[in-house]
Protein backbone atom coordinates (compact mmCIF):
# COMPACT_ATOMS: atom_id res chain seq x y z
CA UNK A 1 0.00 0.00 0.00
CA UNK A 2 1.07 3.95 -0.58
CA UNK A 3 -0.36 6.89 0.20
CA UNK A 4 -1.31 9.50 -2.14
CA UNK A 5 1.49 11.73 -1.64
CA UNK A 6 -0.04 14.27 -4.14
CA UNK A 7 -1.70 15.48 -0.26
CA UNK A 8 2.15 16.65 0.43
CA UNK A 9 1.73 19.31 -2.74
CA UNK A 10 -1.48 20.76 -1.14
CA UNK A 11 -1.51 23.52 0.97
CA UNK A 12 -1.97 23.22 4.33
CA UNK A 13 -4.15 25.86 5.49
CA UNK A 14 -7.03 26.46 3.86
CA UNK A 15 -8.56 30.08 2.50
CA UNK A 16 -11.56 30.88 4.61
CA UNK A 17 -9.92 29.04 7.60
CA UNK A 18 -6.64 31.74 7.59
CA UNK A 19 -8.98 34.37 7.45
CA UNK A 20 -11.25 33.12 10.50
CA UNK A 21 -7.96 32.98 12.36
CA UNK A 22 -6.62 36.24 11.51
CA UNK A 23 -10.32 37.51 12.45
CA UNK A 24 -9.95 35.20 15.57
CA UNK A 25 -6.72 36.91 16.78
CA UNK A 26 -8.06 40.60 15.90
CA UNK A 27 -10.88 40.08 18.28
CA UNK A 28 -9.07 39.09 20.87
CA UNK A 29 -7.62 42.38 21.20
CA UNK A 30 -10.69 44.15 19.98
CA UNK A 31 -13.74 42.19 21.73
CA UNK A 32 -16.18 45.53 21.85
CA UNK A 33 -15.79 45.74 18.22
CA UNK A 34 -18.59 44.92 15.69
CA UNK A 35 -16.85 43.32 12.53
CA UNK A 36 -18.56 42.99 9.57
CA UNK A 37 -17.89 40.39 7.88
CA UNK A 38 -18.07 40.74 4.05
CA UNK A 39 -15.97 38.17 3.56
CA UNK A 40 -17.40 34.36 3.50
CA UNK A 41 -19.82 33.62 0.19
CA UNK A 42 -22.54 31.86 2.58
CA UNK A 43 -26.25 32.64 3.07
CA UNK A 44 -27.64 34.79 6.07
CA UNK A 45 -31.01 34.93 6.17
CA UNK A 46 -33.54 32.76 7.32
CA UNK A 47 -35.29 30.56 5.63
CA UNK A 48 -39.06 31.16 4.47
CA UNK A 49 -41.29 29.06 6.90
CA UNK A 50 -43.68 27.28 4.20
CA UNK A 51 -40.46 25.59 2.64
CA UNK A 52 -39.05 24.75 5.65
CA UNK A 53 -42.92 23.44 6.78
CA UNK A 54 -42.72 21.27 3.63
CA UNK A 55 -39.68 19.53 4.77
CA UNK A 56 -40.73 19.14 8.83
CA UNK A 57 -44.03 18.00 6.99
CA UNK A 58 -42.16 15.07 5.33
CA UNK A 59 -39.93 14.43 7.73
CA UNK A 60 -42.66 13.82 10.07
CA UNK A 61 -43.58 11.13 7.61
CA UNK A 62 -41.06 9.12 8.94
CA UNK A 63 -43.09 8.38 12.13
CA UNK A 64 -46.24 7.04 9.77
CA UNK A 65 -47.04 4.74 7.46
CA UNK A 66 -45.48 6.43 4.88
CA UNK A 67 -41.76 5.55 6.01
CA UNK A 68 -39.03 5.89 3.71
CA UNK A 69 -35.72 3.52 3.87
CA UNK A 70 -32.83 4.43 1.68
CA UNK A 71 -33.31 7.25 -1.40
CA UNK A 72 -33.03 6.42 -4.91
CA UNK A 73 -29.08 7.19 -5.34
CA UNK A 74 -29.55 9.25 -8.22
CA UNK A 75 -32.97 11.41 -6.79
CA UNK A 76 -36.50 10.68 -6.60
CA UNK A 77 -38.53 10.93 -9.82
CA UNK A 78 -40.53 13.87 -8.08
CA UNK A 79 -37.45 15.91 -7.87
CA UNK A 80 -35.70 15.38 -10.87
CA UNK A 81 -39.11 16.04 -12.83
CA UNK A 82 -39.37 19.34 -11.23
CA UNK A 83 -35.94 19.76 -12.49
CA UNK A 84 -36.43 18.72 -15.69
CA UNK A 85 -39.29 20.89 -15.80
CA UNK A 86 -37.08 24.02 -14.41
CA UNK A 87 -35.00 23.92 -17.49
CA UNK A 88 -37.93 23.44 -20.11
CA UNK A 89 -39.13 26.81 -18.77
CA UNK A 90 -35.41 28.31 -19.45
CA UNK A 91 -35.58 26.38 -23.08
CA UNK A 92 -33.33 22.83 -22.53
CA UNK A 93 -34.97 20.01 -22.75
CA UNK A 94 -33.16 17.22 -20.83
CA UNK A 95 -34.94 14.01 -19.21
CA UNK A 96 -35.30 12.60 -16.10
CA UNK A 97 -32.10 10.09 -16.74
CA UNK A 98 -29.84 13.22 -17.57
CA UNK A 99 -30.18 14.27 -14.04
CA UNK A 100 -28.46 12.96 -10.73
CA UNK A 101 -29.01 14.39 -7.55
CA UNK A 102 -26.49 15.06 -5.19
CA UNK A 103 -25.44 16.33 -1.80
CA UNK A 104 -23.65 19.48 -3.14
CA UNK A 105 -21.78 20.91 -6.21
CA UNK A 106 -19.24 21.14 -3.88
CA UNK A 107 -18.88 17.74 -3.87
CA UNK A 108 -19.71 16.63 -7.03
CA UNK A 109 -17.38 18.80 -8.42
CA UNK A 110 -14.66 17.33 -6.49
CA UNK A 111 -16.37 13.64 -7.27
CA UNK A 112 -16.61 14.06 -11.30
CA UNK A 113 -12.85 13.53 -11.14
CA UNK A 114 -13.23 9.90 -10.81
CA UNK A 115 -14.81 9.66 -14.18
CA UNK A 116 -11.29 10.46 -15.75
CA UNK A 117 -7.85 8.79 -15.42
CA UNK A 118 -5.44 10.80 -16.78
CA UNK A 119 -6.39 14.61 -17.51
CA UNK A 120 -5.07 18.39 -17.49
CA UNK A 121 -7.20 20.54 -16.06
CA UNK A 122 -8.31 24.30 -17.65
CA UNK A 123 -8.93 26.43 -14.78
CA UNK A 124 -9.29 29.97 -14.23
CA UNK A 125 -6.73 32.08 -12.27
CA UNK A 126 -8.30 33.38 -9.97
CA UNK A 127 -10.94 30.46 -9.20
CA UNK A 128 -12.84 28.49 -6.91
CA UNK A 129 -10.44 26.94 -4.93
CA UNK A 130 -12.09 23.05 -5.05
CA UNK A 131 -11.21 23.21 -9.09
CA UNK A 132 -8.11 23.45 -8.61
CA UNK A 133 -7.26 21.36 -4.98
CA UNK A 134 -9.37 18.47 -6.50
CA UNK A 135 -7.03 17.91 -9.41
CA UNK A 136 -3.70 18.73 -7.72
CA UNK A 137 -4.84 16.00 -5.06
CA UNK A 138 -5.61 13.55 -8.13
CA UNK A 139 -2.07 14.76 -9.76
CA UNK A 140 -3.71 15.68 -12.79
CA UNK A 141 -1.70 18.69 -14.66
CA UNK A 142 -3.30 21.98 -14.15
CA UNK A 143 -3.20 25.35 -17.07
CA UNK A 144 -4.69 28.53 -15.78
CA UNK A 145 -5.54 30.83 -17.30
CA UNK A 146 -5.32 34.19 -16.03
CA UNK A 147 -8.94 36.18 -15.93
CA UNK A 148 -7.52 40.31 -16.14
CA UNK A 149 -9.62 43.69 -16.72
CA UNK A 150 -8.21 43.37 -20.35
CA UNK A 151 -10.14 39.92 -20.84
CA UNK A 152 -13.18 41.39 -18.99
CA UNK A 153 -12.23 39.14 -15.99
CA UNK A 154 -13.69 35.75 -18.18
CA UNK A 155 -11.71 32.79 -19.39
CA UNK A 156 -10.57 33.16 -23.16
CA UNK A 157 -9.52 30.41 -25.26
CA UNK A 158 -6.58 32.63 -26.55
CA UNK A 159 -3.29 30.88 -26.92
CA UNK A 160 -4.56 27.35 -25.77
CA UNK A 161 -3.16 24.10 -27.36
CA UNK A 162 -6.00 22.31 -29.32
CA UNK A 163 -5.48 19.37 -27.05
CA UNK A 164 -8.21 17.19 -24.75
CA UNK A 165 -9.06 19.21 -21.63
CA UNK A 166 -11.07 19.12 -18.79
CA UNK A 167 -12.67 22.59 -18.63
CA UNK A 168 -13.85 24.40 -15.73
CA UNK A 169 -16.25 27.56 -16.12
CA UNK A 170 -18.00 28.80 -13.36
CA UNK A 171 -21.11 31.19 -14.69
CA UNK A 172 -21.28 33.82 -13.21
CA UNK A 173 -18.22 33.43 -11.59
CA UNK A 174 -16.74 33.44 -8.45
CA UNK A 175 -14.72 35.17 -7.25
CA UNK A 176 -14.83 37.84 -9.90
CA UNK A 177 -18.64 38.09 -10.78
CA UNK A 178 -17.76 37.87 -13.67
CA UNK A 179 -20.65 36.35 -16.07
CA UNK A 180 -20.38 34.83 -19.90
CA UNK A 181 -22.44 35.95 -22.42
CA UNK A 182 -23.96 33.01 -25.11
CA UNK A 183 -21.08 34.23 -27.28
CA UNK A 184 -18.17 33.64 -24.60
CA UNK A 185 -19.67 30.41 -23.79
CA UNK A 186 -20.21 29.14 -27.98
CA UNK A 187 -16.31 29.47 -28.40
CA UNK A 188 -15.55 27.44 -25.34
CA UNK A 189 -18.43 24.41 -26.74
CA UNK A 190 -17.29 24.33 -30.51
CA UNK A 191 -13.50 24.14 -28.58
CA UNK A 192 -14.29 21.24 -26.53
CA UNK A 193 -16.50 19.52 -29.35
CA UNK A 194 -13.06 19.94 -31.73
CA UNK A 195 -11.05 18.79 -29.57
CA UNK A 196 -12.72 16.22 -27.28
CA UNK A 197 -12.53 17.91 -24.17
CA UNK A 198 -15.37 18.21 -21.49
CA UNK A 199 -16.66 21.52 -19.76
CA UNK A 200 -17.61 20.79 -16.53
CA UNK A 201 -19.87 23.55 -15.81
CA UNK A 202 -20.15 25.51 -12.41
CA UNK A 203 -24.04 26.90 -12.21
CA UNK A 204 -24.18 27.53 -8.70
CA UNK A 205 -25.15 31.31 -9.28
CA UNK A 206 -27.91 31.11 -11.94
CA UNK A 207 -30.55 32.03 -10.19
CA UNK A 208 -28.75 35.76 -9.98
CA UNK A 209 -28.73 35.92 -13.69
CA UNK A 210 -31.05 38.87 -14.39
CA UNK A 211 -29.54 40.03 -18.05
CA UNK A 212 -29.40 38.12 -21.25
CA UNK A 213 -26.47 35.27 -20.11
CA UNK A 214 -27.34 31.79 -20.72
CA UNK A 215 -28.98 30.35 -17.36
CA UNK A 216 -27.82 26.70 -18.65
CA UNK A 217 -24.68 25.91 -20.87
CA UNK A 218 -27.24 23.49 -22.75
CA UNK A 219 -28.85 26.74 -24.22
CA UNK A 220 -25.90 27.14 -25.94
CA UNK A 221 -25.70 24.77 -29.46
CA UNK A 222 -23.54 21.54 -29.34
CA UNK A 223 -23.34 21.55 -25.50
CA UNK A 224 -25.06 18.24 -24.78
CA UNK A 225 -21.76 16.34 -26.27
CA UNK A 226 -19.34 18.23 -24.39
CA UNK A 227 -20.74 19.71 -21.29
CA UNK A 228 -21.35 18.76 -17.68
CA UNK A 229 -23.42 21.10 -16.00
CA UNK A 230 -23.28 21.24 -12.01
CA UNK A 231 -26.04 23.19 -9.87
CA UNK A 232 -27.17 23.43 -6.39
CA UNK A 233 -29.81 24.77 -4.68
CA UNK A 234 -27.39 26.16 -1.59
CA UNK A 235 -26.93 29.82 -3.14
CA UNK A 236 -30.46 30.38 -4.77
CA UNK A 237 -32.57 28.21 -1.94
CA UNK A 238 -30.35 28.83 1.16
CA UNK A 239 -29.58 25.56 1.44
CA UNK A 240 -25.88 25.35 1.92
CA UNK A 241 -26.36 23.58 5.39
CA UNK A 242 -29.15 21.80 3.96
CA UNK A 243 -26.98 20.31 1.08
CA UNK A 244 -28.32 19.53 -2.23
CA UNK A 245 -27.39 20.02 -5.87
CA UNK A 246 -27.66 17.89 -8.88
CA UNK A 247 -25.53 17.20 -12.06
CA UNK A 248 -26.64 16.62 -15.24
CA UNK A 249 -25.02 14.54 -17.48
CA UNK A 250 -26.75 14.74 -20.93
CA UNK A 251 -27.48 10.87 -22.61
CA UNK A 252 -25.31 12.58 -25.93
CA UNK A 253 -22.33 12.85 -23.91
CA UNK A 254 -19.77 10.27 -25.03
CA UNK A 255 -16.22 10.08 -25.06
CA UNK A 256 -14.19 6.68 -26.28
CA UNK A 257 -17.16 4.85 -27.08
CA UNK A 258 -18.22 5.06 -23.65
CA UNK A 259 -21.31 6.94 -22.13
CA UNK A 260 -20.45 9.40 -19.55
CA UNK A 261 -24.14 9.06 -18.14
CA UNK A 262 -24.01 5.31 -17.52
CA UNK A 263 -20.16 6.24 -16.06
CA UNK A 264 -21.58 8.53 -13.65
CA UNK A 265 -24.67 6.73 -12.57
CA UNK A 266 -22.10 3.23 -12.01
CA UNK A 267 -19.96 6.13 -9.72
CA UNK A 268 -23.20 7.89 -7.42
CA UNK A 269 -24.48 4.46 -7.07
CA UNK A 270 -21.29 2.92 -5.86
CA UNK A 271 -20.09 5.54 -3.76
CA UNK A 272 -23.16 7.27 -3.19
CA UNK A 273 -26.15 6.74 -1.22
CA UNK A 274 -28.63 9.52 -2.06
CA UNK A 275 -29.84 12.64 -0.46
CA UNK A 276 -32.46 12.87 2.74
CA UNK A 277 -36.31 12.42 1.07
CA UNK A 278 -37.18 15.46 3.54
CA UNK A 279 -34.01 17.75 1.90
CA UNK A 280 -35.34 16.46 -2.07
CA UNK A 281 -38.95 17.42 -0.76
CA UNK A 282 -37.96 20.71 0.15
CA UNK A 283 -35.42 21.46 -3.29
CA UNK A 284 -38.82 20.42 -5.60
CA UNK A 285 -41.05 22.91 -3.90
CA UNK A 286 -37.99 25.48 -3.83
CA UNK A 287 -38.92 24.95 -8.09
CA UNK A 288 -42.80 25.08 -8.09
CA UNK A 289 -43.16 28.68 -9.08
CA UNK A 290 -44.76 29.54 -5.83
CA UNK A 291 -41.32 28.43 -4.11
CA UNK A 292 -39.69 30.02 -6.91
CA UNK A 293 -41.22 33.32 -5.86
CA UNK A 294 -40.21 33.01 -2.54
CA UNK A 295 -36.30 31.77 -3.06
CA UNK A 296 -36.38 34.88 -4.84
CA UNK A 297 -36.88 37.17 -2.37
CA UNK A 298 -33.78 36.09 -0.60
CA UNK A 299 -32.02 36.30 -4.13
CA UNK A 300 -33.25 40.03 -4.69
CA UNK A 301 -32.26 40.77 -0.93
CA UNK A 302 -28.70 40.32 -1.94
CA UNK A 303 -28.60 41.65 -5.10
CA UNK A 304 -29.59 44.68 -3.63
CA UNK A 305 -26.86 44.41 -0.76
CA UNK A 306 -24.23 44.51 -3.79
CA UNK A 307 -25.71 47.87 -5.06
CA UNK A 308 -25.26 49.56 -2.11
CA UNK A 309 -21.96 47.70 -1.16
CA UNK A 310 -20.66 49.12 -5.10
CA UNK A 311 -21.88 52.97 -4.02
CA UNK A 312 -19.04 52.44 -1.66
CA UNK A 313 -16.33 52.33 -4.15
CA UNK A 314 -17.09 55.27 -5.75
CA UNK A 315 -13.66 56.51 -8.02
CA UNK A 316 -12.06 53.10 -7.02
CA UNK A 317 -11.99 50.41 -10.13
CA UNK A 318 -14.20 47.15 -9.39
CA UNK A 319 -16.22 44.54 -11.15
CA UNK A 320 -19.62 44.50 -9.71
CA UNK A 321 -22.18 42.49 -12.41
CA UNK A 322 -26.10 42.83 -11.38
CA UNK A 323 -25.65 39.05 -12.00
CA UNK A 324 -23.75 38.05 -9.01
CA UNK A 325 -23.37 38.50 -5.44
CA UNK A 326 -19.49 39.73 -5.41
CA UNK A 327 -17.51 42.78 -6.05
CA UNK A 328 -14.23 42.00 -6.92
CA UNK A 329 -11.99 45.19 -6.29
CA UNK A 330 -9.06 46.26 -7.26
CA UNK A 331 -6.96 47.82 -4.79
CA UNK A 332 -4.25 50.46 -4.24
CA UNK A 333 -0.90 49.53 -5.92
CA UNK A 334 0.40 50.12 -2.16
CA UNK A 335 -0.57 47.39 -0.63
CA UNK A 336 -0.90 43.45 -1.05
CA UNK A 337 -4.48 41.52 -1.17
CA UNK A 338 -3.33 40.44 2.66
CA UNK A 339 -1.94 43.95 3.75
CA UNK A 340 -5.59 45.08 2.09
CA UNK A 341 -7.29 42.50 3.85
CA UNK A 342 -5.47 43.88 7.59
CA UNK A 343 -6.14 47.45 6.73
CA UNK A 344 -10.18 46.62 6.08
CA UNK A 345 -9.76 45.13 9.46
CA UNK A 346 -8.23 47.49 11.26
CA UNK A 347 -9.26 50.33 10.38
CA UNK A 348 -12.53 49.87 9.69
CA UNK A 349 -13.71 46.44 11.25
CA UNK A 350 -14.38 45.05 7.95
CA UNK A 351 -13.72 41.30 6.81
CA UNK A 352 -13.05 41.01 3.00
CA UNK A 353 -11.00 37.95 0.93
CA UNK A 354 -8.03 38.66 -0.62
CA UNK A 355 -7.89 38.07 -3.86
CA UNK A 356 -4.35 36.61 -4.00
CA UNK A 357 -6.31 33.43 -1.02
CA UNK A 358 -8.18 32.36 -5.31
CA UNK A 359 -4.90 32.25 -7.06
CA UNK A 360 -1.79 34.58 -8.55
CA UNK A 361 -4.06 36.39 -10.58
CA UNK A 362 -6.19 37.58 -8.12
CA UNK A 363 -2.93 39.94 -6.40
CA UNK A 364 -4.21 43.44 -6.62
CA UNK A 365 -7.70 42.20 -5.92
CA UNK A 366 -10.69 41.42 -2.82
CA UNK A 367 -13.58 39.90 -2.75
CA UNK A 368 -16.76 41.20 -0.83
CA UNK A 369 -19.92 39.06 -0.58
CA UNK A 370 -23.19 40.43 -0.23
CA UNK A 371 -24.29 37.88 1.87
CA UNK A 372 -24.66 39.59 4.53
CA UNK A 373 -27.16 41.09 6.59
CA UNK A 374 -28.55 44.92 5.49
CA UNK A 375 -27.92 46.40 8.74
CA UNK A 376 -24.64 44.94 8.33
CA UNK A 377 -23.77 46.24 4.69
CA UNK A 378 -25.24 49.66 5.81
CA UNK A 379 -23.12 50.05 8.31
CA UNK A 380 -20.42 49.11 6.13
CA UNK A 381 -21.52 51.60 4.04
CA UNK A 382 -20.85 54.69 6.84
CA UNK A 383 -17.32 53.28 8.20
CA UNK A 384 -15.86 53.34 4.14
CA UNK A 385 -17.60 56.79 3.82
CA UNK A 386 -15.55 58.45 6.75
C1 LIG B 1 -21.22 28.18 -3.27
C2 LIG B 1 -20.66 27.53 -4.48
C3 LIG B 1 -21.03 26.23 -4.81
C4 LIG B 1 -22.07 25.48 -4.00
O1 LIG B 1 -21.57 24.38 -3.38
P1 LIG B 1 -22.52 23.46 -2.52
O2 LIG B 1 -21.63 22.31 -2.20
O3 LIG B 1 -23.68 23.07 -3.38
O4 LIG B 1 -22.96 24.20 -1.31
C5 LIG B 1 -20.49 25.65 -5.95
N1 LIG B 1 -19.63 26.34 -6.73
C6 LIG B 1 -19.28 27.60 -6.45
C7 LIG B 1 -18.37 28.33 -7.38
C8 LIG B 1 -19.77 28.22 -5.31
O5 LIG B 1 -19.40 29.48 -5.03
Amino acid sequence: MNINLNYKKSKDNYLFVEINERVKKFRQTHSDLHILNLGVGDVTLPMDKKLVKVMTDALNDQATEKFKGYPPETGYDFLKTAICRYYKKLGVDISNEDVFVSNGAGCDVGNILNLFSFSTAVIADPTYPAYYDSNILCGNEVILLPLTKQNGYKMVIDGLEEKSYLIYICSPNNPTGATMTHDDLKKWVDFANKTSSIILFDNAYQSFIEDHCPKSIYLVEGAKTCAIEIASFSKSAGFTNLRCGYTIVPKELQREGQSLNAMWNKRQCTFFNGVPYHIQKGAEFALSDEGEKICQKNINYYKQNAKILKSCFKGMQFLSSSNSPYIWLKIPAKFTSWQYFEYLLNEYNIVCVPGSGFGKFGEGYVRFSAFAKREDILLAKQRLAT
